[in-house]
């Protein structure tokens, strides 16, 4: 030995043994993350129950992972340590990094059990000998009662996301498993938040657990509020590049079912010139750390990402989770809409479904236990006049570049002939009018009406466009209970309330045009004046003409770019694509999922 010190590396002062420490410096780990730090010389030295709360990407799988490796003999063939999770894919990611921190362990085995694939399959794998189950507790249960498994003699058991699982109504399930379990094994119980429903877990299934906390403890997502969006499937991504036109600011995680879908949009999304990027499992770890970098840095406003690759992102201000299609497991969604709404703030999870899905929105709702407003695409009008405020605002709010006083006696003997009013059209034609053209011809994207949701078709109404919004103060249900109250109208006759940022728009019967238009005539609201004005866009009954939307984009470093003149043709093009790619989606195998 050269050195009197040698060299420890901070996962091995944990306590950690070679085979474990390799493949941490395989996977290029380098220093442990706060509950692995506290979790894992506690769980190596001690034969202690615990309770472990972290939120979301953290490194709780690591935490009880490689002391569970530690402990584990991989010379017996006996089933040693069973993991419970809630849903499949948290199952198959926990599998994955199992194995690749036991890959210089030879003989022991860690196989995933989970719903929705072959069960004798999954019992062969068993039977070969697996030290390490880790299971969703519906398929554990079955498999328990066919006598597929057998766990009465593990030594620990791990309730991963174990709030997770009581939400998902688990806590039967894992009742049963655990009567199958001995006595005298430890549980460790890892969770991101402790409702009283975990506590009373802990009370029930646990003796004097070492109980230790990591950073502050997750609220939850009761900020999130939740949207659908019924669409044609072929207006799939129309839907969604109009729906971050009329979010000037979003800075978004869009969510897709497979590899090759997240890959897809995400390469149509830039195509079309807006700042996104994919993130999925085929990506090298390299270029995972780089999108997340850029995402972070806000280089990237739309993140297009596998349930699988998301799972540990925990990026604060994310505005909106966009989910393109639904998850196939909708106990997923939770997931997905608790990356936003995050540290305090508020967000929006909108939904895109074609009309065979809206039943799938009630199971959801079933499940996040909170209901969803049926939403309107926007239409390219509304988008408009959204993206001009935006730039009016931009305009507002955008420092003065002092390096062009030399210039301006030039530039104003130019322009001197013009008023501030022309001036300022002459602006907006200049930077608006090729996003204007663009859009104005656009279609309605929302499926036929009259089929799906709650709202009654707007025949005879009429679109008004107010200039308070949520800067003001309010949401849909305050605005509408403010327009109730100033126009003396039943709850009947207004609806479609849309709150943006500093405008919004309503409907009423068209028989109470005038009414509302001399009510706002002269009307102040804290001294201000609220103005009030037909929308041009009559809401619903808008998608009449037949124009192409070859959707828009109008943000950042877009506008300097401009429309692509060929864009029209090019997009054609990848829709049509689109709707081929959709093909045979369901028959594409799991592994596309990460
Ligand atoms: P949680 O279960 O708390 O949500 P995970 O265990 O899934 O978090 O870990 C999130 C991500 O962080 C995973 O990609 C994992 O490989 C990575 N990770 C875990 N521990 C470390 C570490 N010490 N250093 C670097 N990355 C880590
Ligand atoms: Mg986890």
């Amino acid at each position: 030995m050269r050195l009197i010190f040698t060299y420890m590396n901070k996962f091995e002062a944990l306590g950690l043994g070679e085979a474990i420490i390799k493949a941490v410096n395989d996977m290029g780990f380098e220093t442990p993350s706060e509950v692995q730090e506290k979790a894992i010389p506690i769980l190596l030295e001690q034969d202690t129950d615990i309770v472990a709360l972290a939120q979301t990407g953290t490194g709780k799988t690591a935490a009880f992972g490689f002391p569970l490796i530690e402990k584990i003999d991989s010379k017996s063939r006996i089933t040693q340590g069973l993991i419970l999770s809630p849903t499949r894919e948290l199952c198959l990611q926990i599998t994955n990094e199992l194995k690749n921190y036991s890959k210089f362990i030879p003989g022991l085995h860690t196989v995933a059990i989970y719903g929705g694939a072959s069960i004798t399959e999954q019992a062969k794998q068993i039977k070969r000998g697996a030290q390490i189950i880790v299971a969703t507790p519906g398929r554990m249960q079955d498999m328990i009662n066919r006598k597929m498994v057998d766990i009465t003699n593990i030594g620990y058991c791990v309730l991963d996301e174990a709030d997770e699982m009581l939400n998902m109504g688990f806590y039967e399930d894992i009742n049963a498993i655990l009567s199958h379990t001995p006595e005298d094994k430890n549980t460790w119980l890892f969770s991101a938040t402790m409702p009283k429903e975990v506590a009373t877990i802990a009370k029930r299934f646990m003796q004097k657990p070492v109980e230790i906390t990591v950073g502050h403890k997750n609220t939850g997502s009761k900020n999130v509020s939740h949207e659908y969006y019924v669409v044609n499937s072929r207006d799939r991504y129309a839907a969604l590049k109009r729906l971050a036109d009329a979010n000037p600011d979003i800075f978004s995680v869009v969510f897709c079912r497979t590899k090759r879908d997240t890959q897809k949009v995400a390469e149509n999304l830039i195509g079309d010139g807006y700042n996104a990027a994919a993130l999925h499992g085929d990506l090298s770890q390299n270029q995972r750390d780089l999108v997340m970098k850029s995402f972070r840095n806000r280089q990237i406003q739309m993140l297009v990402a596998t349930d699988v690759a998301a799972r540990g992102i925990d990026v604060d201000d994310v505005t909106h989770v966009i989910n393109y299609q639904l998850p196939d497991e909708i106990e997923t969604y939770t997931h997905r809409s608790g990356r936003t709404g995050r540290a305090g703030k508020s967000g929006v999870s909108m939904v895109i479904v074609s009309k065979s899905e809206i039943r799938k929105i009630k199971s959801v709702e079933r499940i996040i236990k909170k209901s969803f407003e049926k939403k309107e695409i926007p239409s390219g009008e509304e988008i408009c006049q959204v993206q001009l405020f935006h730039l009016a605002s931009d305009i507002g709010k955008a420092e003065i570049n002092h390096e062009i006083d030399s210039y301006l006696p030039s530039i104003n003997e130019v322009l001197e002939d013009f008023s501030k009013e022309e001036l300022i059209k002459k602006f907006f034609s200049v930077e608006f009018s090729r996003f204007h053209n663009y859009y104005k011809n656009a279609r309605d994207l929302n499926a036929a009406a009259g089929d799906s949701g709650r709202e009654s078709s707007n025949d005879g109404s009429t679109r008004y466009f107010i200039n308070v919004g949520e800067k003001d103060g309010f949401d849909w249900m305050t605005l509408k209970d403010f327009l109730k109250e100033v126009l003396e109208l039943g709850s009947d006759v207004l609806s479609r309330v849309d709150v943006k940022e500093s405008f919004s728009f309503f409907n009423t019967a068209s028989e109470y045009q005038e009414r509302v238009l001399s009510i706002f005539e002269d009307f102040r609201m804290e001294g201000r004046k609220v103005n009030v004005e037909i929308s041009k866009d009559s809401g619903r009954n808008r998608g009449r003409r037949r124009g192409r939307d070859n959707g828009g984009s109008f943000k950042g470093k877009r506008r300097s770019e401009g429309f692509k003149p060929k864009g029209k043709k090019r997009f054609d093009k990848k829709e049509d694509r689109n709707q081929g790619g959709n093909r045979g989606r369901d028959r594409r195998k799991r592994s596309d999922r990460r």
